[in-house]
């Protein structure tokens, strides 16, 4: 069976009803965690949090107003490469970084990991990787963060055999498994919060969990259906999308599938 270890790579501020319509103005800390999947004796990445490549590719032009809409707290012995180092695991012994999506809380640490495959959606990579200047910012999107050979390191999710999903995981419609994966992770698009958003389905002793990465900010979010605030909404993809995805993680909350997020934290 697969395993899941959870990372806390750095955090952002945000008033509180930023992430979720009516919490209050409260200022709240908002995790950015990076997961380690074990399955079929292999090791995977998804995402990786913040790391010190974030702050050098944020100091001119116009991202550095990236840091000032969320200021970012990350000392450089939190980056998921010194995280891992600790417990003796080195990036060859990786075999991939899936990535959720593009916003620089979650590839900011890709240099750190040189030469690995990197697995992403196809769509969501096609519409960001041109993106430049106030487009990229928009976006969340900083285009330095990204390594130089990152093209011709890329896998996309939508080449990879599809799933028949299990029963449990029927509500999302849509799967393709991660190779060499025993079939106990599934790569899932949760589309709406940025393009080519995706989530991991991993099989535990647990039975199946959900990594739904950014497709939410906190549970309240797909618990209710109640989405972030107004001015959230002009860095997101696709609000209907993100409505129906919240609709299919209620639904596997129904149902009792653990699901987490990537910055769930002290919001109430
Ligand atoms: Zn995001």
């Amino acid at each position: 069976m697969a395993k899941i270890k959870t990372y806390e790579v750095g955090y952002c501020t945000h008033p509180g009803c930023m992430a979720l319509k009516g919490a209050s103005w409260r200022v709240c800390q908002f995790p950015a965690r990076a997961w380690l999947i074990e399955a079929n004796q292999k090791r995977w990445l998804l995402d990786t949090g913040y790391a010190s490549h974030f702050h050098e590719q944020t100091q001119q032009g116009i991202l550095q107003l990236y840091p000032k809409v969320t200021p970012v707290f990350f000392q450089n012995h939190q980056a998921l490469v010194h995280q891992l180092a600790t417990e003796g695991i080195r990036p060859n012994d990786l075999s991939g970084i899936i990535i959720s999506h593009f916003h620089g809380d979650h590839i900011a640490g890709l240099k750190d990991f040189p030469l690995l495959d990197l697995i992403c959606a196809e769509q969501g990579w096609l519409a960001t990787k041109n993106l430049r200047g106030f487009s990229a910012l928009r976006k969340a999107f900083v285009p330095g963060l990204m390594p130089v050979d990152t093209e011709a390191r890329l896998s996309f999710i939508e080449r990879f055999k599809a799933s028949q999903l299990p029963t449990e995981l029927s509500m999302f419609e849509v799967g393709y498994i991660l190779p060499h994966s025993n079939d106990e992770v599934i790569l899932i698009p949760l589309p709406g919060h940025a393009a080519g958003h995706i989530g991991v389905a991993v099989l535990t002793e647990a039975g199946w969990q959900i990594l739904a990465s950014d497709a939410a900010w906190s549970p309240t979010n797909y618990i209710e259906l109640r989405g972030p605030s107004i001015l959230a909404y002009s860095i997101m993809d696709d609000r209907k999308a993100y409505f129906a995805t919240l609709k299919k993680l209620q639904q596997a909350h129904l149902q009792g599938l653990n699901i987490s997020l990537c910055h769930e934290g002290d919001l109430l």
